[in-house]
Order: structure tokens, then C-alpha cells, then sequence
């Protein structure tokens, strides 16, 4: 699974899916008068049963938490298998070292980041859409073997509006509970935006607020080395991740400590993912035409790519109309420089010149160096 993260296109609804774990896992009732044969086709697998009893565990010794929310989190916002390593990210070495530093280091040698290199409490991840934020988080989460808890801010003030505030103290608690948790919250100007203090929304202010509370708390905790058996505060990280950073008010951008800027691809890391892309799909693509298509795509972000990519390897397909029914697959020809150049008279990159601009002032003004 581990290449096969770097090609997969961006689905949102991916997550939702692979999300498992099933917080109580139905014991198998035997009937009487002697076993009968296994009839559910899953197996027990210990690694989930360890991960349940812990959840179980987890869920009995908190308290204040509607059990609902609590479910609905354990279901819906943690996410569990399809990991995604380091490697399977392209590029963005910068991002990489901070977040070692910032996250994963702290969260796998406690004891080695105590008093001035106390970790941080909120990291924030900015630039342009589909240059691999969301990757990013989901790494960062396999790498510092935490629990990964992912949620679009949009669905809180949405989907889960009306239940949001309950589901915000139990993703905190659980958070902690669980530790170390990333919470990683995408979209993040919809939940901390300057618009939810005018009083627009009564309900997202609502949420906003207890969202800002519960993050506080946590610091607090943090601070106060309340390291309770159950509660590990320390190792709690709120991740974010916006292509609007602007849109997010003072006070909360404050409380990101680190503002890390993605930016667009860089020709060296256009080139591997193109090469990354590639390696799974038959293709006649000489090293000449790998370099063209790199300068190609200036300007396009990594699922710019991806997408052009993919609309390439249709060509093939594409060329043989109905014939694509009955011929056999060695005779398809490979992929070649020609299927990307129509791909790319169609597929154009997202981010305009201006709209780039735009993120690299505010990277300038407000982002972390280093
Ligand atoms: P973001 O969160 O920044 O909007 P994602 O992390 O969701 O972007 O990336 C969307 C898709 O684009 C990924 O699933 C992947 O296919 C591709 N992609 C983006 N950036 C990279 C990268 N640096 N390396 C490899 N693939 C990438």
C-alpha cells in the first residue's frame, strides 16, 4: 500500500471509508449444545482487539463526554490502515524536517522535549489546494505512531451542526485519552475565521469558541504536566491544514506556533512524483520527454499532476474505442509523450499566478521559517 498512497487521487470520502475499528466488537454468542463453525468471514485480528480493549478502556475512564459523540468520533473522525509514509510524499523536504521536529521526535522521546523544548500545541499547514497537506498529516501520524484523527472543519459546522459542540469536547477527550493523537482539522479558516465573530452564524461561533476552549485546556494541562494515567495532554497536536490562511483571525492564527507553508512543487519533486506516477504503467517515455513534460507542468500542484497523469493513461484507451472491449492486454500500447500533451491541453493547473502570490506574501508575513 505504500506506493500505491502516492497515486491514489484526492477522494474525500476515502477517509469516511477506511475508517474501521469498530469500538465494541460483538462477541461471537456460541450456540448451545456445542461451537458452531465460524460464519462471519473476519477473522478476530488481535491487532484491532488490542486497539478495542484500549478504545474500551479509553471510553470508561472519561468522563463528561456524551457517549454518542464519543462513538461517532471513534467511527467516523479516527482513521486506522491505508498509511501513508514519508516516502510516498514527493518533495517538500522543509515540511518534513519541521514536522519531525515538531511532532514526531516530541511524541516518540517524551522525555527528551520537557522545558524549553516544550513541543508544540498547533501547527499550521498553508498554501495552495492538492500540494499535499492532508498527506503530510496522515504521515506524520503513521510515523509518530499516534492516533489520527481527522475531521474537515466545513462538516463540523455543517453535517455535525447541532451536535458540534458535544463533538468537539469528545474528539479533545478521546484525543487524550488516546495519546499521542494528532486531531488534524482540514479547512481550518471555516472553523476560525474573523466572519464566525460577527455574529453570522450563532451555532459555528458556538463551536469556534468551544473548540478555542478545549485547545486551551489542553495547553494548560500540558503545562501543568497533569500526566494522569488515561490523559496525556502532552502528547496531543492540533494539526491544521487551510488554502485560505488569511481568512483565519489574529488570535487564532496566534495559537499555531509553527505556520508551515506547502508550496507548489518544485521541478526536482514535479519530476519524481511524475516518475513515481509512472512506474506502475507501461510507457515508452524516454528521459528527454520525462524532462519536457516536468517543465510542462510549472505551476501545476501535486494533484494537478496526479489528475494529468491519469487522463494520460487513458490515452491508450482512449484511442481504441469500442475495439478496447475485445482487445487483449499485452497488445495495448504503452503510454507515450503524445497522451500527455493532449492531457494537458485539457487539465490546467489550479492555482492562477496571481492566487499564488497571494500565499507566498502571507508566507512571508506570517509563516514559520525552517
Ligand atoms: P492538500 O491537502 O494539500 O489539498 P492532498 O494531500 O490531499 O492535498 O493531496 C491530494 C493528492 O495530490 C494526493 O492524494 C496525491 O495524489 C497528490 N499529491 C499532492 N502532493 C503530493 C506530493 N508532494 N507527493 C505525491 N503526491 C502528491
Amino acid at each position: 500500500a505504500r506506493s500505491k498512497a502516492a497515486v491514489v487521487a484526492h477522494d474525500p470520502d476515502r477517509r469516511q471509508r477506511q475508517t474501521l475499528v469498530p469500538a465494541t466488537s460483538s462477541s461471537n454468542a456460541t450456540a448451545p449444545g456445542g461451537p458452531l463453525p465460524p460464519l462471519l468471514p473476519h477473522t478476530p485480528n488481535p491487532e484491532h482487539q488490542a486497539w478495542n480493549n484500549r478504545v474500551n478502556e479509553a471510553v470508561k475512564n472519561i468522563t463528561g463526554v456524551d457517549e454518542t459523540a464519543a462513538r461517532q468520533i471513534l467511527n467516523e473522525i479516527v482513521v486506522k490502515g491505508d498509511e501513508v509514509h514519508w516516502d510516498d510524499i514527493a518533495g517538500l523536504e522543509q515540511a518534513k524536517t519541521s514536522l519531525k521536529e515538531t511532532v514526531v521526535y516530541p511524541f516518540l522521546r517524551p522525555d527528551l522535549f520537557k522545558g524549553l523544548r516544550e513541543p508544540a500545541r498547533g501547527m499550521l499547514l498553508f498554501g495552495p489546494p492538492g500540494t499535499g497537506k492532508t498527506m503530510l498529516a496522515r504521515a506524520v501520524a503513521t510515523e509518530s505512531q499516534s492516533t489520527f484523527f481527522a475531521i474537515s472543519a466545513s462538516s463540523l459546522t455543517s453535517k455535525y451542526l447541532g451536535e458540534s459542540e458535544k463533538l468537539v469536547r469528545a474528539l479533545f477527550a478521546l484525543a487524550r485519552a488516546l495519546a499521542p493523537s494528532i486531531i488534524f482539522v482540514d479547512e481550518i479558516d471555516s472553523l476560525l475565521s474573523t466572519r464566525n465573530d460577527t455574529g453570522e452564524h450563532e451555532a459555528s461561533r458556538r463551536i469556534k469558541t468551544e473548540f478555542l476552549v478545549k485547545w486551551s485546556d489542553l495547553a494548560h494541562a500540558a503545562a501543568g504536566k497533569e500526566h494522569k494515567d488515561g490523559d496525556d495532554a502532552q502528547r496531543v497536536l492540533v494539526l491544521a491544514a487551510t488554502n485560505l490562511p488569511w481568512a483565519i483571525d489574529e488570535a487564532a492564527r496566534r495559537r499555531f506556533v509553527r505556520r508551515q507553508y506547502i508550496p507548489l512543487p518544485e521541478p526536482e519533486t514535479r519530476k519524481k512524483q511524475i516518475e513515481t506516477l509512472l512506474k506502475y504503467q507501461v510507457h515508452d517515455m524516454s528521459e528527454g520527454e520525462i524532462d519536457t513534460l516536468v517543465e510542462l507542468t510549472d505551476g501545476f500542484s501535486g494533484s494537478d499532476i496526479t489528475a494529468v497523469a491519469k487522463d494520460a493513461a487513458m490515452g491508450p484507451l482512449r484511442a481504441l474505442g469500442e475495439a478496447l472491449l475485445s482487445t487483449p492486454r499485452d497488445q495495448i500500447r504503452p503510454v507515450k509523450f503524445i497522451d500527455f500533451e493532449a492531457s494537458l491541453k485539457n487539465i490546467r493547473p489550479s492555482v492562477s499566478k496571481e492566487g499564488l502570490q497571494a500565499f507566498e506574501d502571507w508566507a512571508l508575513k506570517y509563516g514559520s521559517s525552517g
